[in-house]
């Protein structure tokens, strides 16, 4: 029986007004601080990505049967309008950002699956206790992998593939959106990959697809990005992947390589293991410009002014019936919050006290309308949809 019955329950969070992009992350059996960190990871990386293009992320917070942490599909298509390589696979993310259209109306363009059996640290601070995984840094990582992280690759019976992954390849997972057909066409990321000799995997002279060579070559732990941005982000070398000698569908190849990024390098997010206490909360350079070889825009100092660094988050936006208030950092003293009218009219008020993390508010009184949530001397608008 393929069914997946997860799919009821879930909640719609939409994200902040200063980003470069905006990520609408929708959780399915999420908890409030399971949505928390969906909703911040989609602020981070919607400060990092430029499109006109709404990103549509669908995360699942679902039994993954202690195989993994997280597994994440991206919707895809190719030869959309100004798509800069032919009859090349894009996440439908990209290819919406470049084709400033929307192309995939009414479907998602990320499914993330993330284990709910595994002992996780919903934290957004990075404080993560030593026998915990941290969200953040795992969520972050999977939706790399949706913005274009993933190489199409496989080996059956012997030969090596790019782009014949199958739905039978994540089953019992079901995505939200039609599996893409993939015909043996290659991922945009895959385009830039070679070996320790520079040949190029997507040159079918040398690489037949599929081929027994190929398999040779995913297996040789010898793969290697070699694309401008990426390259120059990592000190004008080329940036080596994870190839293990035993292919790991799912590992190796859209993954830098663990032993040359290990824990605590700033490249280390996109490695294909996290421990228990690590945080990688930020994609590093090389991953960016990985992206940017992808064909993505960029904004390399977006760490700077991270929303991290903000006090205060609020979601969902728009709200209806309840909306939470997220304190970022610990609070040492108690804190008033108003909530007010477009008019100036305080309609709500109260307090948090110290050590609250999450704290909801109820709005089933109020009328439809934009309203501010004052905090401190911050102001944050919110519309409520009653
Ligand atoms: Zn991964």
């Amino acid at each position: 029986m393929k069914r997946f019955l997860l799919l009821s329950g879930y909640s719609l969070l939409i994200l902040n007004i200063h980003a470069q992009s905006v990520f609408q992350m929708q959780t399915v059996n999420g908890t409030p601080a399971f949505d928390a960190v969906a909703n911040y990871c989609g602020q981070k990386w919607g400060e990092y990505l430029n499109s006109s293009i709404p990103i549509k992320v669908r995360v699942y917070f679902a039994n993954l049967f202690g195989q993994t942490l997280g597994i994440t599909i991206p919707n895809g298509r190719r030869d959309f309008p100004n798509a800069p390589v032919d009859s090349v696979w894009y996440p439908s993310a990209l290819a919406n950002a470049l084709a400033g259209t929307e192309l995939n109306p009414g479907e998602d363009d990320i499914n993330i699956f993330i284990d709910n059996t595994a002992n996780w640290y919903m934290g957004l601070d990075g404080n993560t206790p030593s026998n915990k995984y941290d969200l953040v840094s795992v969520m972050m990582h999977e939706i790399a992998h949706g913005l274009g992280f993933l190489a199409l690759s496989d080996i059956n019976n012997g030969e090596g593939s790019f782009g014949y992954v199958e739905p039978s390849d994540i089953a019992p997972l079901v995505l939200s959106f039609p599996f893409p057909e993939q015909e043996g066409k290659y991922a945009i990321y895959s385009t830039f990959i070679e070996n320790f000799s520079g040949q190029e995997l997507d040159d079918t002279t040398i690489f037949p697809n599929p081929s027994i060579e190929l398999a040779t070559q995913f297996t040789s732990n010898q793969l290697y990005f070699n694309g401008p941005n990426a390259v120059v982000a990592n000190n004008n070398q080329r940036v080596r992947l994870y190839a293990p000698a035993t292919f790991a569908f799912g590992s190796s190849l859209h993954h830098l390589n663990e032993s040359t990024y290990p824990p605590g390098n700033p490249n280390s997010m996109m490695t294909p293991f996290i421990g228990l206490g690590e945080t990688e909360h930020e994609p590093g350079p090389v991953a960016l410009g990985i992206l940017q070889d992808l064909g993505w825009s960029v904004n390399l100092d977006a760490s700077i002014n991270n929303p991290s660094k903000s006090p205060w988050m609020i979601f969902p936006n728009p709200a209806k019936e309840y909306v939470y208030i997220y304190a970022q950092s610990t609070l040492k003293s108690p804190c008033t919050w108003l909530l007010v009218n477009v008019s100036g009219t305080v309609c709500m008020q109260g307090t948090i006290q110290p050590s609250t993390e999450l704290f909801a508010i109820s709005l089933k009184d109020l009328v439809s309308g934009i309203y501010f949530i004052k905090i401190d001397n911050i102001a944050l608008k919110i519309l409520i949809t009653n």
